[in-house]
Parts: C-alpha cells; sequence; structure tokens
C-alpha cells in the first residue's frame, strides 16, 4: 500500500558565517542531497559562498535581505516553501536563526508533509531536452507560462507536453508571488509566512 502522505522527520542543517560562508552542514542534509540526484561531498560544500549555490539572481538578492535582517537581530525567521521530487510534492518549512556570538546564520529546514503524485518527467534533472525553456519557482516549484505561474501537472497540460518526447529544460527563478512573500519577511520579521505555498492557485 503507498501512503497519501508520508513523515520524513529529518532537520537538514546548514550553517553560514559572517562572511556568508558555508561552514557547517549536517549528515541529513548531505543524505537528502544525495536523494535528489545531487551527490555532493561535505568537502566540495564547506568554505563556499552559500550564493554559489543560489542559481537565481533575485533569490540571491531575497537571500541577502533575510540574512541582513537575522544579523540586524531581527530574527528568527521562518517560511514555507517545496522541495519536489519527480514522484512528490514535498512542502517544507525553513526556519533561519542567528547566533549572535559566533555571528553566523543556522538555516534548519524540515518536510512537513509529502504528497505522492505520478511522475513528472519535468522535473527529471536528465530528461531529454530540446531547446525550449521553462522557468520553475525555486520556493513554490510553480512553472511559468507567461501570464501566470501554474502547478507541473497544469503546465504539462497546457503546453501538450505529454504528446513530446523532448521536453523544455528548465531553470530555477523566483516567481512574483512567492518573491513578494519573501521581500515582505525581509521587512517585517520575525513572523511566519503563514500563507503556504501549495494553496496558491494562479
Ligand atoms: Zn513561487
Amino acid at each position: 500500500m503507498r501512503l497519501f502522505q508520508q513523515i520524513d522527520p529529518r532537520t537538514f542543517v546548514y550553517r553560514v558565517d559572517a562572511r556568508g560562508r558555508l561552514i557547517a552542514v549536517n549528515d541529513a542534509w548531505l543524505a537528502f542531497a544525495a536523494e535528489n540526484d545531487w551527490p555532493i561531498a561535505v568537502g566540495d560544500i564547506i568554505g563556499r559562498p552559500l550564493m554559489d549555490f543560489i542559481a537565481d539572481e533575485h533569490l540571491r538578492y531575497l537571500y541577502g535581505l533575510l540574512m541582513g535582517r537575522l544579523r540586524a537581530g531581527r530574527g528568527p525567521l521562518r517560511f514555507r516553501y517545496r522541495c519536489d521530487a519527480p514522484d512528490a510534492r514535498r512542502h517544507m518549512e525553513m526556519l533561519m536563526l542567528y547566533d549572535k556570538t559566533e555571528r553566523e546564520i543556522e538555516f534548519q529546514s524540515r518536510v512537513v508533509r509529502i504528497e505522492r503524485r505520478s511522475p513528472q518527467d519535468l522535473l527529471r534533472i536528465d530528461h531529454p531536452a530540446d531547446e525550449r525553456r521553462l522557468d520553475i519557482c525555486s520556493s513554490c516549484k510553480r512553472v511559468d507560462l507567461g501570464q501566470q505561474w501554474v502547478e507541473v501537472e497544469d503546465a504539462v497540460i497546457r503546453l501538450r507536453l505529454f504528446e513530446s518526447e523532448l521536453l523544455p529544460r528548465t531553470r530555477h527563478s523566483i516567481c512574483p508571488d512567492c518573491a513578494k512573500d519573501l521581500a515582505g519577511l525581509a521587512k517585517s520579521g520575525p513572523a511566519s509566512s503563514s500563507r503556504p505555498a501549495a494553496s496558491r492557485r494562479a
């Protein structure tokens, strides 16, 4: 029997120093990365700027705002996001804490709930791709259709991707709703982002 909802009790932790460089990551985080087709060694992470791992410029800017807010002593910060797999919608929660003594920021994320779904090839890292491009929001995992951002399943139908062998290449960015939420959190914290990403419909 396949459970609709599964529990993952792990907390995934990484920590950055005053210069924004990664100084620690826990075993659960490394295991989670490997499970998501990103088998990275601890030696490839430690000492590198966190921003090296955030592809989208706007999202880097927003993370900079959030970290600035924490360092100003106005934390902790908490927000919801999605970290999906091809066959699962994973609803996550991030907690950002500031260690004033060490001047370090700790990022703790955990799975709030998991919904199984039929596998979405578009979310596979190695899917056969053509020249088309599709933006996926790093935070809510919706897909940019130009006029609106929709769930991957809706994008596949609207773009008739189920008919094609080759799929667009995907790239991570940030949708206007999530950008607004994160910017609002950076300005107003310490409050929780109350609107779960999953409930948003375009
Ligand atoms: Zn979004």
